[in-house]
């Protein structure tokens, strides 16, 4: 268990430990209503504040994240059971995100259009404003508690709209932190709320509320459709999975590659939602390539997250780490071999590596979420190509090559949301257009996209 809900309380534990670090409300239906309620309030003041003054309410809100950031990584590394250093990297990365939605706060503007283009537009001044929608309701998972959060709360309140947030019932502590360090930056009181407890009760009660013009969830796919099919004409951004592929050529800078490739793998112990979960290797360097991940994959430590030398913590349930177990077992009784991993001590999985997995295997076809990686062999870059597409996901891959023609090929042919070139699936900066296609998602997040996305066009045609 990592959660245990009473009555209205929800426990959170140590993910390593688990030690009980803390309790938050679990909100009714009609404690739902009242936040709605006190956002719906708050939206025209917050949504007149000019954008000078919204602005410097995000950057102090961003020096508030780093001037605390040693205990919002002591609170993500417990309740996430994230690795200290990969806890201090989204902190980092949250103060960027802040910061860009500062900035991005003082120029959110339309354009003009040449109405004379049309006979009938003849004599006319048109251009359109964007306009914010109201109450956004975000709904956000656990595996980046901080960031993932920020990337809804920042643009939102950037763009004048006023928002009611349900963190992940594993990790809302450190969205309470967040809510704290906004108030102490000045945001108005009711612009934003955070609200607490599971998905089908807290989660739906916000979806289904009449008032937000827009969800915001970022989590699984099933919950991605189920949202789609409730939230009725409210607009719906969502950022949902991926089994992400990357390609490594025979000219690709393997020095590079394969320490990347290994982080890529097992950051976050996988949980991450660009993973490198299949990983195509070129014949040619199939060999020194799998020896060498595996001894680099090998010198991972695994343990408490709070060591500061820890890459790889626990999975974030028991659940979780069962599933994981299985599926490795599984994929090993169709004929997989562990290279390395396999190995469990309580919610921890050791890195695990395969070969020998073929494309119909749950390590393969469905999102692992763990630390698990395949290295699949392949001879033409044609066929790695086809491969890595044989997903009904597609968030983000990779491919390491020195050749442009074969880079470009991937860009064009792979239907992602981005293709990273000498990289892998992983990468990401937080003001980058980021999302997926098909089965992960729709609309884009990144500071600027996220504004566009949770803005109204207003038209405005001027006869003089
Ligand atoms: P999840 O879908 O189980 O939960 C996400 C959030 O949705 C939680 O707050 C949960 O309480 C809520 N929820 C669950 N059921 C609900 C319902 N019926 N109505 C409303 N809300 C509901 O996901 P998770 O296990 O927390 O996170 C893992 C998933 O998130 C993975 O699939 C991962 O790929 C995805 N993810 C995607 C991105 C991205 O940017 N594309 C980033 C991180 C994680």
């Amino acid at each position: 268990m990592n959660t245990h809900v009473s009555s209205n309380v929800l426990t959170v534990i140590d993910k390593f430990t688990g030690e009980h670090i803390g309790d938050v409300p679990v909100a009714s239906v009609d404690d739902v209503d009242r936040a709605v309620r006190d956002a719906e309030r708050a939206f025209p003041a917050w949504s007149q504040t000019p954008a000078h003054e919204r602005s410097r309410v995000l950057r102090r809100a961003a020096a508030l994240i780093e001037s605390q950031g040693e205990a919002l990584t002591t609170t993500i590394a417990r309740e996430a059971g994230k690795a200290w250093k990969h806890a201090a990297g989204e902190i980092a990365r949250s103060v960027e995100t802040f910061v860009f939605a500062a900035e991005e706060a003082k120029r959110i503007h339309g354009e003009t259009v040449p109405m004379d283009a049309s006979p009938s537009g003849e004599g006319r001044i048109g251009f359109y404003l964007r306009m914010p929608m109201g109450v956004i309701a975000a709904i956000t998972p656990f595996n980046f508690p901080l960031n993932l959060v920020a990337h809804k709360v920042a643009p939102a309140l950037a763009a004048g709209n006023t928002l009611v947030l349900k963190p992940a019932e594993e990790t809302p502590l450190t969205a309470v932190a967040l809510a704290a360090i906004l108030a102490e930056a000045g945001l108005p009181d009711g612009a934003f709320r955070v609200v607490h407890g599971e998905g089908p009760t807290t989660g739906e009660a916000l979806v289904r509320h009449p008032v937000p013009a827009k969800i915001s969830f970022t989590g699984s796919p099933p919950v991605g459709r189920l949202i789609t099919s409730i939230a009725g004409l409210k607009r719906v951004t969502l950022e949902l999975g991926n089994n992400s592929g990357t390609i490594v050529e025979p000219d690709a800078d393997l020095a590079r590659a394969i320490p990347r490739c290994v982080m890529s793998s097992f950051a976050n112990a996988g949980q991450v939602c660009i993973s490198l979960q299949r990983l195509y290797v070129h014949e040619e360097i199939a060999a020194p390539f799998l020896r060498e991940f595996v001894r680099q994959t090998e010198a991972l430590r695994v343990g408490n997250p709070l060591d500061r030398a820890c890459d790889v913590g626990p999975l974030i349930s028991d659940d979780a780490a069962d599933r994981a177990e299985r599926w490795i077992r599984e994929a090993e009784t169709e004929g997989a071999t562990i290279e390395t991993g396999g190995r469990r001590e309580g919610r921890v999985i050791w890195p695990t590596v395969l070969t020998g997995t073929r494309p119909e295997m749950k390590v393969m076809c469905q999102e692992a979420f763990a630390p698990l990686v395949s290295i699949v062999t392949y001879g033409d870059f044609d066929e790695a190509l086809r491969l890595v597409g044989d997903s009904p996901y597609g968030l983000q891959a990779g491919v390491y090559t020195r050749d442009l023609q074969k880079a470009f090929a991937a860009v064009r042919r792979l239907d992602v949301g981005g293709v990273m070139v000498n990289d892998t699936s992983i990468f990401r900066v937080d003001h980058m257009p980021y999302g997926g296609n098909r089965m992960s998602g729709i609309g884009r997040e990144g500071v600027r996209f996220a504004i566009e996305e949770m803005t109204n066009m207003r038209m405005v045609v001027i006869r003089p």
